[in-house]
């Protein structure tokens, strides 16, 4: 029987098999090297379910941020927003920092239409507010690309493998990023 949606599979060393579905509605199966298709097969029909809930929940989600595009924000939403952001960007800063063993200097908001984030020589970080409209990973990826500049200001392998020791995935954060980092502007 054929799966009602298609998915990828991502071999790799781990040791059991997941399953993730992306808000771009992809269907990632992350398996061991040796593990055969039909088995892989049986576990996502086994999971078929969950999977379709997930779809739908990510594909009513569209739905509303599309209807949010005629919405614009008052000056009093927006600074709400901002606030927010920066005490949600403090935290995870703060938090961040102490695992990765780095210091910063002062935290700006900003509303950049072309970045998300940005770290200077003397260690003071931007981040883009609207990141907060954003899934809690992607927030958590530009937090830790930016604490990795207080190591590496440069995007070298090295940079990245010190974002990996941190989050194993910030690949898909990432990707997010790029595939529905616009969505963040339908509200303006
Ligand atoms: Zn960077």
């Amino acid at each position: 029987m054929k799966q009602p949606f298609d998915y990828e599979i991502i071999y790799s060393s781990r040791k059991t098999v997941a399953i993730q579905v992306s808000p771009d509605g992809r269907v990632v199966v992350r398996a061991p090297k040796r593990c055969s298709r039909s088995f892989i097969d049986a576990f996502v029909r086994q999971k078929e379910s969950w999977i379709q809930k997930h779809l739908s929940r990510f594909e009513q989600q569209k739905a509303e941020s599309q209807a949010q595009r005629q919405l614009s924000l008052s000056d009093r939403e927006r600074a709400g927003y901002i606030a927010a952001a920066r005490d949600i960007f403090s935290s995870k800063t703060a938090f961040y920092a102490r695992i990765m063993g780095v210091s910063y200097k002062r935290i700006f908001i900003r509303e950049q239409k072309t970045r998300w984030g940005s770290c200077s020589s003397n260690g003071n970080l931007n981040f883009n507010w609207r990141l907060i409209i954003a899934p809690e990973e992607v927030l958590d990826y530009v937090v830790v690309h930016e604490l990795a500049h207080r190591r590496e200001m440069n995007h070298s392998k090295a940079f990245y493998s010190i974002i990996e020791s941190v989050l194993p995935d910030y690949r898909n954060a990432r990707k997010w990023l790029r595939d529905n980092g616009q969505s963040l502007w339908t509200v303006i």
